[in-house]
């Protein structure tokens, strides 16, 4: 094996196109048959069957944005040196949130600011056809710790001086979701 950051071979575990795969990129649709896949390396094949939902509004002849996205339930453990709005934080995380990550390319701070965004304004998700979409290149793994970053990014924009934060998150499982 060499290290050429060329195609991997990838075959379609349906009807064994070969996959298109950027080095990057975590999962596909099938140019051939249609059929979306994951990278699993706990799979021989690498790969596993997905299931992608599809947004309503993506225009066509566009490409939609891939988001991960989880029901999560969040236990803080806030220390402030001032102002402490413990309080109000453990008011917002009472009900689970619906955390939507970005699963294409954007830099930390971007996926942050658009996580936070859409956990307090969540979008009503629709439901519409299959598009064309931005390459996946975040792994469902990352989900967590992504999630993680979000809350981290909530908690230190509440008007507080905040010293230290315990965050217990309980994630369910996560849905690649392709929006407009
Ligand atoms: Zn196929």
């Amino acid at each position: 094996m060499n290290n050429s950051p060329a195609l991997l071979p990838l075959q379609c575990l349906k009807c064994q196109s070969a996959l298109p795969a950027g080095v990057d990129e975590v999962a596909w649709v099938c140019p051939t048959c249609g059929q979306a896949l994951i990278l699993d390396d706990g799979q021989p094949s690498g790969l596993s069957l997905l299931t992608i939902q599809y947004g309503a509004g993506i225009p066509s002849g566009g490409r939609g944005r891939p988001f991960w996205v989880a029901q999560g339930t969040v236990v803080l453990q806030r220390e402030t040196y001032s102002g402490n709005q413990s309080q109000q934080a453990s008011e917002f995380w009472q009900s689970a949130r619906i955390f939507m990550v970005p699963a294409y390319a954007c830099g930390l701070d971007d996926l942050i600011g658009q996580g936070m965004q859409l956990i307090n304004q969540p979008p009503s998700l629709g439901v519409g056809q299959p598009a064309p979409f931005l390459p996946v290149t975040l792994a469902a793994e990352d989900l967590r710790p992504m999630a993680e970053f979000i809350v981290m990014g909530i908690e230190a924009a509440r008007r507080d001086d905040l010293k230290a934060l315990k965050i217990q998150l309980n994630l369910g499982p996560a849905a690649l979701w392709v929006l407009a």
